[in-house]
């Protein structure tokens, strides 16, 4: 699950991770007083104004101002909440903004210089192991770095039995080039985020920049966090900060229904069971001259309910203008499908786009009996080559 930035810093928050100083807005007379809190807590004279969405890239699509007075902080509050911003993560379409986080300037002059790092804490699979990435480069250009110097690009691997050791926090610490207290305050850092990716249960924790201010104090200025989803149950607060308006409205409506859907560009809508076999006839389709328009996977225990809202989910797509049910009996039983795509077909009305079925395994030749003799416009197909053949000829 994705979060907001916000949302994030006060996870870090709770495990004692240092993060920029600030607070959320909504609208431009909270905007104010979010502002006037920081004055009077911090003695904050300036203040930057952050769009919040599920997407990074903020900065350069203009999601992250400076404001110099609270009368810019009201004023940028009212630009940015209700536009939509576009970056180069979001795709041409753009995300609503909805809130803004309004924090103190952390890149204030002092004594030493600033440093912009970047880190991020995620599971190695090839390893078996934790990886800290990590760069003394951070900032908005880390995508180029990555790509031009990988070389300033480091990674630490950690043992998930032993956790963090000492002498890896004090490397991290060494190859920022830091020293004395800023040193310090980068390894009581890198340490609590350990604390907070193990204790939250995240896939993803990544810091960018992370900022090393001129007063030698060392923290987090952006946040991007995964939540494992399967780890959510464990953790009611954090479940909480999901945001269904950031998210695909059908992939909400289909997690709903327990449904693994996912939304694509194409116009042949499938619904299959087991994600191996939705991967195989994705690619059926695609060999047959379609794009998919979704993956599908309704799971082993596949019954009308659960064929009935796959329906009306593929439906909902405009682009849609073919249907495949792919389905193999194995514990779920062909019948059992076949008469729920006639439940489904009752209860939604009319289909106006074919609808292919193939329907193979346990009680087949029952299901195609019951498609057939239903009345309903449905083409069978025994074999998989069959259903490609139909779909291409349906596309034709
Ligand atoms: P992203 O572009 O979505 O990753 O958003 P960030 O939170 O990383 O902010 C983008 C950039 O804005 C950062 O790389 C910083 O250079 C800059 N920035 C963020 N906070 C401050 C701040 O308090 N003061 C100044 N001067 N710049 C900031
Ligand atoms: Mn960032």
């Amino acid at each position: 699950m994705n979060i907001h930035e916000y949302q994030g810093k006060a996870i870090l928050q709770a495990y004692g991770v240092p993060v920029q100083e600030g607070f959320i807005a909504e609208t431009v007379a909270q905007s104010k007083l979010v502002a006037m809190a920081l004055k009077k807590k911090y003695g904050a004279d300036l203040f930057v104004v952050k769009a919040q969405i599920h997407a990074g890239g903020r900065g350069k699509g203009g999601g992250v101002k400076l404001a110099r007075s609270l009368h810019e902080v009201a004023s940028l509050t009212e630009q940015m909440v209700g536009m939509t911003l576009v970056t180069p993560q979001t795709g041409p379409a753009g995300k609503l903004v909805h809130k803004v986080l309004i924090a103190r300037d952390v890149y204030y002059p002092g004594e030493s210089e600033i440093r912009e790092f970047y880190l991020s804490i995620l599971l190695d699979r090839s390893k078996s192991r934790y990886v800290i990435v990590y760069s003394p480069e951070g900032g908005m250009d880390i995508e180029e770095v990555a790509a031009t110097k990988p070389g300033s690009l480091f990674r630490e691997w950690v043992d998930p039995c032993s956790g963090i050791c000492d002498f890896q926090l004090r490397k991290i610490a060494f190859r920022f080039g830091l020293t004395g207290q800023a040193n310090k305050e980068m390894q009581h850092f890198i340490r609590s985020l350990w604390e907070a990716f193990i204790s939250a249960d995240a896939q993803l924790i990544e810091i960018n920049p992370l900022l090393k201010t001129s007063d030698d104090r060392v923290l987090a200025v952006d946040c991007k966090i995964i939540l494992d989803d399967n780890a959510l149950y464990r953790h009611p607060g954090p479940a909480a900060m999901r945001d269904v308006t950031e998210e695909d409205p059908l992939e909400v409506e289909a997690s709903d229904n327990s449904l693994n859907y996912i939304k694509l560009d194409g116009d042949v809508g499938c619904m299959v069971n087991g994600a191996g076999l939705a991967m195989a006839t994705m690619d059926l389709i695609k060999l047959s001259g379609g794009h998919p328009a979704n993956f599908l996977d309704v799971g082993g225990g596949a019954n009308s309910k659960t064929v009935e809202a796959g329906f009306r989910i593929i439906l909902k797509d405009p682009n849609v203008k073919a249907i495949l049910i792919n389905i193999f009996g194995g514990i779920v039983r062909c019948d059992r499908v076949a008469n729920g795509i006639v439940e489904a077909y009752r209860s939604l009305g009319t289909i106006n786009v074919p609808v292919i079925v193939r329907l193979q395994g346990t009680n087949a030749e029952e299901a195609k009996k019951i498609l057939d003799e239903s009345g309903l416009h449905v083409v069978t197909a025994v074999t998989f080559a069959d259903a490609a053949l139909l779909v291409s000829r349906v596309l034709m």
